[in-house]
């Protein structure tokens, strides 16, 4: 299955989002033949660059249709291997599976482009019904016996020495993927197992639902100027606008969503307004009535619990982290708890440094979670002396674009050109082709969707259209990054933050790793990587943003052209481990939370009793709340792929810290030498290699956690 790559706090692949887009059901179904046979969501991609999908010709009411019959044609084929009279080898068996669901990966890649960015009411009713005959299609490819009896044969056989590396790396892959789902299991067993994904499949997209729904219904309208203190014009330009898209003309209205409430609570001087809206924001999901996530989450983690019993596992948490770098709980929750303290007594420190301003400013207030975003931004201002809204102007949306491809021109010799002759799923996506330097080959297709609009979901993500391989010859990726930046009036150039600009160049660094790939098969290919690897190449990615290069080219005032001044770069660099305390804590607490949970075995339950105890058994400091509370958590319960398995951020940020010392070491950022050894280790080899063999390979040793607590400031000792 897909998986989008997302950032910490973007959310999942699952998630459907605002219903803006309303379409009338009878728009299109006179005019539209749901003959599969006709369905163009079915037909090969068509037009240059070997195809490319066909945005144009998507309508909601074709998607069902062509899920069915492109499930249908995939387990025709299985079959077909399955049913094989030859004796099983690489070539009939594995290969030949590769090979299998090119109609499928093609429809579900539409079906998920139109999930995470144009997921209308009509398109969550699909949504409802498929999931769960989505799971069931996976389990009847994982249970089917004859199947799994081959590919045990090819993975048993002497033969498989004289195959090459990466054929036994994918034969590895297959049989431990089919024995983890269950195909050991006996007929019973995996009929309970069959309908224990599906109920989880359902469960999965109501949590999603849910918690959509209170970011629509729920948000504060502010009314006069005195509720505005505080906000930045742009900001309240935002909140207009949001105002009209809800119908509150006059007002001023805050959604229920991070990029809103988020801003809000930094700027805003109203007090008791910052807390009604941290209030509306942690309770997403928790507010009892129809949209209340808590039940849900009991029988989610108890169906998890008797999954994993049933494929013989300990917990969720074991099965989950068998196949990750990490391998067990026990090595993740080592890492966790070893920055925990540290991150903990920083928090002490900040919180201190902030009460103490407060207390200058004769607020007689006590720190609480709501005044933590306000008072940092005031104590960044106090001991810096550095304004975010400094740092803007210089921050040109286009020139940072320009700047990522003037990087990866540096590391990876690759060149970027726009073309117009391919269609696209909204006009304000644009697209370039990848080419190589030297040698002019085509590599690629890079789509950029960087606005927010109606019906798309919040944060930033990479997506993966089309794979690299070359199993039937060579096969050209096509990936794009997403993002939510509000679209300038004509002419005007958009003006992003030093945060945004960072979460630019982490998410072409995920479009880096899927464009550098390098291999034969496409279950291996590009970002197809374990969970807690594939943060590593992006997260990397984002260190070349403040390097001079970078900054001198592309980080131009938007007014004059004149580059940003070094004395406010050395501010930020300054800067670079302020409120490193506030940003590990909230992230972590709630890491450590998902793996006690998925650690807690088969009893039942409560989450808000089970959140409550652990977050006081950790000592988690009252100023902060966790990043994700469960009853919104929908990294882990609006499907399996983040479950057990938030920690994953931290686990590849080890490896991103101590990745970039190599460069560091050697002739720094821009060293060939160092990138060549990345692409050939890293960025090329998709899951092809084990991921420890591949770090050691271009580091030449583990790594080592020094790096990471340095880079955010943490002394190990405290
Ligand atoms: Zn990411």
């Amino acid at each position: 299955m897909r998986v989008l790559i997302i950032r910490t706090f973007a959310l999942l692949f699952a998630i459907a989002m605002i219903a803006a887009i309303l379409v009338n059901p009878d728009n299109h179904s006179s005019a539209m033949n749901l003959n599969p046979d006709n369905n163009p969501l079915l037909a090969k991609w068509e037009g240059p660059y070997g195809g490319v999908p066909p945005f144009d010709r998507v309508q909601i009411p074709l998607f069902k249709p062509a899920l069915e019959a492109a499930m249908a044609e995939q387990l025709a084929e299985i079959q077909k291997i399955a049913n094989d009279p030859a004796p099983p080898d690489f070539e009939n068996t594995i290969a030949a599976l590769e090979r299998t669901g090119g109609t499928y990966d093609r429809v579900t890649t539409l079906y998920g482009i139109w999930g995470a960015t144009m997921a209308s009411p009509e398109y969550q009713v699909v949504q409802r019904e498929m999931a769960p005959r989505l799971a069931a299609f996976n389990d009847q490819i994982t249970q089917n016996e004859a199947l799994f009896k081959r590919i045990e044969t090819v993975y048993n056989s002497p033969a498989k020495a004289k195959l090459n590396p990466e054929q036994q790396r994918v034969t590895l892959l297959y049989y431990t993927n089919f024995v983890r789902a269950g195909a050991r299991l006996d007929a019973n067993a995996k009929k309970r197992l069959s309908e224990i994904n599906q109920q989880l499949a359902g469960l999965f997209t109501k949590f999603s639902q849910n918690v959509l729904a209170e970011e629509t219904d729920q948000f504060i309208t502010l009314k006069s100027e005195d509720e505005l203190a505080g906000l930045p014009q742009s900001l309240r330009d935002a909140a207009a606008a949001a105002a009209e898209t809800k119908k509150q003309p006059g007002t001023w209205v805050i959604i229920n969503t991070r990029s809103s409430i988020d801003p809000f609570l930094t700027y805003s001087d109203r007090r008791d307004l910052r807390e009604k809206a941290w209030r509306m924001f942690v309770n997403r999901g928790d507010n009892g009535g129809e949209h209340d996530n808590n039940a849900i989450i009991t029988e989610i983690l108890q169906l998890r619990a008797e999954r994993a019993k049933l494929l013989g596992y300990p917990t969720h948490a074991h099965w989950r982290l068998e196949n990750a770098m990490a391998k067990t709980p026990e090595k993740a929750m080592e890492l966790m708890e070893a920055v925990w303290k540290p991150a903990v007594a920083r928090v002490h420190e900040e919180v201190a440094d902030m009460q103490a301003l407060a207390d200058k400013e004769g607020a007689k207030i006590k720190i609480e979670p709501w005044d933590y975003r306000y008072y940092m931004e005031k104590v960044r201002k106090a001991k810096f002396d550095l304004d975010q809204n400094e740092v803007k102007p210089y921050l040109q949306l286009e020139n940072l674009r320009e700047g990522i491809f003037w990087v990866a021109g540096e590391l990876f010799n690759f060149n970027f050109t726009p073309v117009t002759n391919v269609p696209v799923a909204h006009p304000d996506i644009r697209v370039w082709e990848v080419t190589d330097k030297t040698t002019k080959k085509h590599i690629g297709l890079w789509y950029f969707d960087p606005y927010a609009r109606a019906g798309k979901r919040s944060g930033a993500w990479m997506n993966a259209y089309r794979t690299q391989e070359r199993i039937n010859g060579e096969v050209t990726t096509i990936v794009s990054n997403n993002a939510n930046f509000v679209k300038g009036k004509p002419g005007e150039p958009v003006l992003i933050s030093w945060d945004d600009a960072t979460t630019m160049f982490h998410e072409f660094g995920h479009a880096l790793h899927g464009l550098n790939s390098n291999v034969t098969y496409p279950s291996v290919s590009g970002t197809a990587v374990a969970r807690d690897y594939v943060e590593f190449p992006s997260q990397l990615m984002e260190h070349w943003l403040s390097t001079p290069e970078v900054l001198q080219r592309f980080a131009l005032h938007y007014q004059t052209g004149k580059p940003i001044p070094q004395a406010l770069v050395d501010k930020i660099k300054r800067t670079s481990t302020f409120n490193q305390g506030f940003a590990t804590v909230e992230y972590l607490s709630a890491a450590l939370v998902d793996m006690k949970l998925h650690l807690a075995g088969s009893q039942k339950i409560d989450p808000d009793a089970f959140e409550r105890e652990t977050l006081a058994q950790l000592g988690m400091p009252k100023e902060i709340v966790m990043r994700h509370r469960l009853p919104h958590f929908l990294h882990v319960f609006s499907s399996d792929s983040y479950s057990a398995g938030y920690y994953s951020y931290l686990w590849s940020d080890v490896l991103t810290a101590d990745a970039f010392g190599a460069f560091v070491e050697g002739k720094g950022p821009y060293d060939r030498a160092v990138a060549d050894r990345l692409r050939k280790y890293i960025f090329s080899v998709g899951n092809t290699v084990d991921p420890a063999e591949g770090y050691r390979a271009f580091r030449g040793r583990d790594p080592k956690i020094d790096a990471l607590m340095k880079k955010r400031g943490f002394s190990p000792k405290s």
